[in-house]
């Protein structure tokens, strides 16, 4: 058996709109890359970024103690983390390295996880960044494309995206909490209007038609979100101007990115992303936030899932 191995696992987004904790997204702009090694003893974490090298505070090493506790392995793990996503902006980082973790931990102790038990053991490491375990952006990591995640019991519904479906994201170059999923996740309403439920059902029911039938157009009109971007888009200097912005640019649809700060709209390749992206620096440059533009396609997952 060999005793090292490596895995990469994509940036992703989650909720799209009115998706939250359900949706996810696989990106090509960052990619996590995990090594894992077999050593005498214990878990041990080397890494290149500015993240936790506590196992139980980091979510790949929350991982692997939890699976090797779950499999009963003895020998001991050391985890080299080469961080690509940028951590806390709304792009999956510390699932990336959750899923990417999973993934190399199946492969390194052949133990031919199904998809759904992979992304549940990349949940749990979320556990050490958010406080709470949520799936959207592993299962994005992890399998790549388009998913829809269904709990109780866990079941992940993925779904390849049309190709020509482009994503141009803002982030903006500003101070975010050390525990921002935690502090995001704590503004959001605990009761909510039985009427705005419906109007979010209706937009996320045809996110997911949007996605079967490849139709970008109804993608992007539903991603339309009353519950949960209206109570966390004041942690976001400018957010209206930039969404607005995007929209008039011609975007399709427009909103936070996870737990944001990062904005994100949707659009079609054949659209003027550079006007886009110009569109969107400019409103946050009307609150004098400097903001970083990427340009981004869907990207397959750490498993290589077609
Ligand atoms: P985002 O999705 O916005 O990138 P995350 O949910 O990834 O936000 O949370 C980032 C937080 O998780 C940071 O505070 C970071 O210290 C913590 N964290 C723990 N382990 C990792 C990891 N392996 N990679 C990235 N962030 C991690």
């Amino acid at each position: 058996m060999a005793s090292k191995i490596t895995v990469k696992a994509p940036s992703s987004t989650a909720n799209l709109g009115p998706g939250f904790d359900v949706f996810g997204l696989a990106l090509n702009a960052f990619y996590d890359e995990i090594t894992l090694t077999k050593t005498k003893s214990g878990i041990t974490i080397i890494t290149d970024g500015n993240v936790p090298t506590n196992p139980e505070k980091n979510t790949a090493g929350l991982v692997v103690k939890n699976m090797k506790k779950k499999f009963k392995i003895k020998e001991g793990i050391e985890i080299k983390i080469k961080k690509g996503v940028p951590a806390g902006f709304g792009m999956g980082s510390s699932a990336a390295s959750a899923a990417a973790a999973a993934v190399a931990f199946d492969k390194l102790f052949r133990l031919k996880l199904d998809g759904n038990s992979l992304v549940e053991f990349a949940g749990s490491g979320e556990k050490a960044s958010a406080g709470t375990i949520h799936y959207d952006n592993v299962a994005a990591s992890v399998l790549g494309g388009f998913v829809i995640v269904k709990t109780n019991p866990l079941d992940v519904i993925r779904v390849e995206p049309p190709t020509n479906l482009r994503m141009c994201i803002a982030v903006p170059d500003i101070g975010v909490p050390k525990k921002k999923t935690k502090v995001s996740r704590g503004v959001i309403p605990k009761k909510i209007k039985f009427t705005d439920s419906i109007l979010n059902l209706s937009n996320a029911a045809a996110i997911v038609a949007g996605f079967m039938k490849k139709d970008l157009e109804l993608i992007g009109n539903s991603i339309k979100d009353v519950i949960v971007e209206p109570a966390r888009q004041h942690m976001i200097p400018g957010f209206t101007k930039v969404k607005q912005n995007a929209l008039k640019a011609g975007a399709l649809g427009v909103t936070i990115s996870g737990a944001g700060p990062s904005v994100i709209a949707f659009s079609k390749s054949s659209s003027n992303l550079k006007k886009i992206s110009k569109a969107m620096s400019k409103g946050f440059e009307s609150t004098n936030t400097k903001c970083q533009i990427i340009i981004c396609k869907p990207s397959k997952g750490a498993i290589n899932k077609k």
